[in-house]
């Protein structure tokens, strides 16, 4: 391994290629990719993803923050860049000469993007909101009544070129997701009547990964497509395959007798004598402090439980089932080793939260090592 750091993050550049494959297979060539790459392109990195992206033809995709936006157009991509949230007015101003299309969160906050629009001397293209899934976060409502004052004093802004109409689902769930999508093809028909579309229509989009994989109908004309190109879906996918692990090894590895309580509050105790080893990863590196006593991770490709409560920049993992253990051996704490694996749905189950939140501020966190892992040699895990 390249990288003498006591934790690292690994991206499978490979995976993420395949995943993208995988994707364009399903969803087919007529709907627009719109590739997420939202907060580090969810710690995978934008220099690792983009050229990915760029090579597969790939021409739009989907930030939350400027940087992210200046990175891409640094490294030469001239695609469409959307924002997928509503942004701040300084932000968009900011972002002015980044060409980014901006996501208009509810009436009052297209006030906002015109008055940006107003400060940067142009029109913002832009996609509006709406709130037809239920999200209640930043889509315009079609039942309250300001909804259609504020959808005519849109139309008549010429500070404002819609280019899309959007929404964006509360849940993983094929029935809620069905019922979204029907709701939300009435709404914006509605909506682009009032609004009155120069070629005719809006560009309609509300699928995220699991609902482009999962309902066909939620397509429509582009799909935003994050947690799967990372092989992180609920979406019922085969081949996907996750691209991240995150890697430590084995500092010391000591034996003690029965009825040790190990680590901080005495918090863990072992019934029987143990080889314990210490890791050199902690919470301050990312790990949640909720998995100690709860997670486990693998050595020599066997599950070994996370037995104290972590401290800073260390663990105690029990080895005593894996005998030949040693010390600088690695472990793997997310994805895969040898024939095991750690899911997402484990550190859930075990942390009680998201992995995305884990697994983005590991990738904040800590050094990134890519490596392209080929097709023969992986395993398909979905
Ligand atoms: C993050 C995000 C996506 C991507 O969702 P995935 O489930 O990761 O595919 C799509 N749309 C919006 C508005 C988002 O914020």
């Amino acid at each position: 391994m390249s990288t003498t750091s006591p934790v690292w993050v690994e991206i499978d550049a490979g995976a993420i290629a395949h995943n993208l494959d995988v994707v364009r297979g399903e969803v087919g060539i007529t709907t627009r990719l719109c590739g997420v790459v939202k907060a580090d392109a969810y710690g995978h990195g934008i220099p690792v993803v983009l050229p990915i992206l760029m090579a597969a033809g790939v021409d739009t995709i989907g930030i939350t923050s400027n940087q992210e936006a200046e990175e891409a157009r640094r490294r030469g991509f001239s695609g469409r860049i959307i924002r997928l949230r509503a942004a701040l007015r300084e932000e968009i101003q900011e972002g002015g000469r980044l060409d980014i299309e901006e996501w208009v969160g509810g009436g009052d906050h297209a006030g906002v993007v015109i008055a940006a629009a107003r400060s940067l001397g142009r029109p913002l293209s832009v996609h509006l909101s709406l709130n037809s899934t239920g999200l209640s976060r930043d889509g315009m409502d079609w039942d309250e009544p300001q909804s259609q004052p504020h959808l005519r004093r849109i139309a008549a802004s010429p500070e404002l070129a819609i280019v899309g109409i959007c929404s964006h689902f509360p849940c993983e769930d094929a029935d809620d997701v069905r019922a979204g999508t029907l709701t939300f093809r009435n709404q914006a028909g509605a909506a682009e009547r009032v609004l009155g579309a120069p070629r005719g229509r809006f560009e309609k989009h509300c699928a995220t990964s699991y609902a482009a994989l999962t309902i066909p109908d939620s397509r429509m004309d582009m799909v935003r497509i994050g947690a799967a190109l990372y092989g992180d879906t609920s979406a019922a996918v085969p081949g996907l395959r996750p691209a991240m692990r995150l890697v430590s090894r084995i500092a010391a590895i000591n034996p003690y007798p029965a009825g040790s309580t190990v680590g901080y509050d005495r918090a863990a105790r072992i019934d029987r004598a143990s080889r314990l080893a210490v890791i050199t990863v902690g919470y301050a590196d990312g790990y949640p402090r909720t998995l100690g006593g709860r997670a486990h991770v693998l050595v020599h490709g066997t599950f070994a439980p996370v037995i104290d409560r972590l401290a800073m920049n260390s663990l105690v993992v029990d080895v005593t089932q894996v005998p030949s253990a040693q010390i600088g051996d690695e472990v793997v704490l997310y994805g895969r080793q040898g024939s095991a694996q750690i899911r997402s749905a484990d550190i859930e189950r075990a942390s009680g939260t998201i992995a995305a939140g884990s697994y983005t501020a590991w990738a904040r966190l800590n050094p990134r090592v890519v490596v392209d892992v080929a097709a023969s040699e992986a395993v398909p895990t979905l």
